[in-house]
Formats: C-alpha cells, structure tokens, sequence
C-alpha cells in the first residue's frame, strides 16, 4: 500500500510490522507532514535499510502542480496530479494583507482541498457533478494538497477546509485522518477550530463528526430549505429531508456545542424568492446557525444565473432581523475558475 494511504495509527502499525521502534513513526509523520518532505532519501534521520524497505513496500510521489491560475484577487487554483494519473483542484485564498492581500504580504492563508476525485453528488450548480465519482482520497493525498498551497505560497496554513471537490462525508474514515494530520502538532500545527468540512447534509455523519473529539468546524452546504427545490438543486441528498438534517444539526450541536454554518447559494429565481427566505428562517429556528450567502457561480450549460448583489444584502438583512447571523461573501478568484470543477473541466474542454 502507498505511504499516503496511512493515517497516523497506520504509520504507528506500519512501523511496528516492520519491527521498528515506535519513535520512527513519529519521525516518519514528521517528515511527510511536518516537513513535505518529497522522497524517502531525505529523511535522513531514518535508518538507511528502513528507508529502503519503505521505499519497496510502501512508495510515494508528491503529487506535482500541473497547472496554476493566479486571479487578480491574488487567489490561486492548482490542478494537482496524483500518483495514479488522477486530477485534483486545490485552492489558496490569502487574506489579511490590505490592498490586493498580495500574497506576499498577506497575515492568512485559506487552502480549499478536494476530498474526493469526482463526485457522486451532481449538484446541478457545480461541475465537479458533471464528472461522476471517480475514487476517494487517501488521507495523505488531502494532506498533500495543503502543503503544496503552502509551499508554493512560502507561508503556513492558517485554515483549511475540506470544501474542493468530492463529499467529505462520503469519505469519513480518510477525511478525519487528513484532518488529524492538518491539526497534529507535528503535522501542519492548524488549530482545528481552523479546519472546517463543508458537507451536503449526510445526516449520520453529522451526527458522528458532532462525537469526534477535536474541535473541526462544521459547514452544511444548505442552498435550499424548501424540500422539492432543494431535491432539484442537490439530487444527491434528496434521500435526507430537511427534518431529518435539522435532527442531526441539532443533535451534533447538543454534542459538540458548537455553531454550524449554513452555505446558501442564492441564484435568480430558484431558491431566492421571498417564501425561500421565511422557509430558511424557520430552519434556523432552534439552531445555532451563520448564513453565508454566495452568489451562484455561472457554470456552462447550467440555467442558474447569480442573483443582484441588492437582494443578496436584502436576505442578509432580514435573517439578521430574525435574529440569525448572516454574512454575504464574494466567491474568491472567479476569474481563474474559482468554482469547484470548473477550473479541471475548462481544461478537459480546451
Ligand atoms: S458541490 Fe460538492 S458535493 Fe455537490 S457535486 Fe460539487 S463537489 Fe460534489
């Protein structure tokens, strides 16, 4: 099995098959993560015959930035290729720098990671759903991804979220281990209140995030509280009714104490009329929520247009009178293709 397919309890088991001693998995997690180190070779504190076995049983690539769009937001996109030929995008947003937040100078950097090659969920706004599911990832592929934003930037990480391709939660086990590796002192050192997963709403697994030990943030790509136009919107979770998610909010708050985030993409007509809001307002009822609200990116062939930025600030406007706090948020180097799946299928199609 390749190296990235280990979580830390993994590498501590690998290492002790090979009748190591159990500092060489710490040493090991180091180099991958602490240090995004690029071959066995340089992992010069490990014994040559152990580098050599590991190299034999358990090979790696560092997934190589085969393309790079830098948007006038200085946000950038990456396609990253993994060892199997597959396609991932990975965004870098910094933030804090003041004019521009040149990258240079910027205080914050955000990396967007996929979870996923593809996606099974085919959300009628994004094109990643176009392509179909393809694989899931292995937790150091996530981790990889966030280290190549970093290196490339020349910057640590101060936030994460698991909001690229893919649905994290269709890919629980890896995607907590990714999150482990990111949050680990030895690892990329991120606090895990900085590290959000971005799901649809797979209502178990909100349920069993909400028991997980670490403090991750929890985002629900909500879009729609009205049932028949969120089934349209996100036919991938048209399986979950909204009661059914509300519950599992409610229980995951009850058991982490922690705030959720709705993502609400506003699009012409579909999901932002004026029953839309009440409809979001009355799902909100009884839960600690945050409303961002995005305008829905233009995809090719997809009949969904952005809404006006005027009736953006309306709804922002009206869930804070409701009592719920509401945010209107720019999607970040749209002009590189910032939207999941656009960026890798520009590419396909040129
Ligand atoms: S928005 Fe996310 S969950 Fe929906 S199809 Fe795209 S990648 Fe999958």
């Amino acid at each position: 099995m390749r190296i990235e397919a280990y979580g830390e309890q993994g590498l501590k088991d690998l290492v002790k098959e090979m009748g190591q001693p159990h500092y060489r998995a710490t040493q090991l997690f180091e180099w991958l993560y602490g240090h995004g180190a690029r071959s066995y070779a340089e992992m010069t504190n490990l014994p040559g015959a152990l580098r050599e076995r590991l190299g034999a049983e358990a090979p790696f690539s560092f997934p190589e930035i085969i393309d790079k769009r830098v948007s006038a937001d200085s946000t950038r996109k990456y396609i990253l290729k993994l060892a199997d030929g597959a396609l991932v995008e990975t965004v870098g947003i910094p933030s804090g720098g003041g004019a521009g937040d040149a990258g240079s100078a910027a205080k914050r950097l955000t990396v967007c990671f996929s979870t996923q090659v593809g996606c099974a969920m085919a959300c009628t706004f994004c094109a990643t759903g176009r392509e179909g599911f393809v694989r899931n990832l292995f937790p150091g592929e996530m981790a990889w991804q966030v280290i190549a934003v970093a290196d490339d930037f020349g910057m640590r990480v101060s936030n994460a979220v698991a909001m690229g391709q893919g649905e994290p939660f269709a890919n629980y086990d890896h995607v907590l281990s990714a999150l482990r590796i990111l949050n680990h002192e030895k690892g990329l050192g991120i606090g895990a209140r900085h590290i959000t997963v971005s799901t649809c709403g797979i209502a178990d697994r909100i349920r069993r995030f909400g028991s997980e030990a670490e403090q991750f943030t929890l985002a629900v790509s909500l879009h729609s509280a009205v049932q028949e136009v969120r089934n349209a919107l996100m036919p991938g979770v048209a399986g979950t009714p909204l009661p059914a998610l509300w519950d599992a909010l409610r229980d995951y708050q009850e058991r982490s104490g922690r705030r959720v985030t709705f993502e609400y993409l506003l699009a012409e007509g579909a999901n932002s009329t004026d029953d839309a809001l009440a409809a979001l307002i009355d799902f909100c009822s009884g839960l600690s929520a945050h409303v961002n609200l995005l305008p829905v990116n233009a995809v090719d062939g997809s009949p969904l247009s952005p809404c006006p930025p005027e009736r953006m600030g309306l709804w922002r406007a009206r869930l804070e009178r409701a009592g719920i706090e509401a945010s209107v948020r720019t999607s970040r180097g749209a002009d590189v293709f910032g939207a999941c799946g656009q960026l890798k299928n520009a590419r396909a199609s040129s």
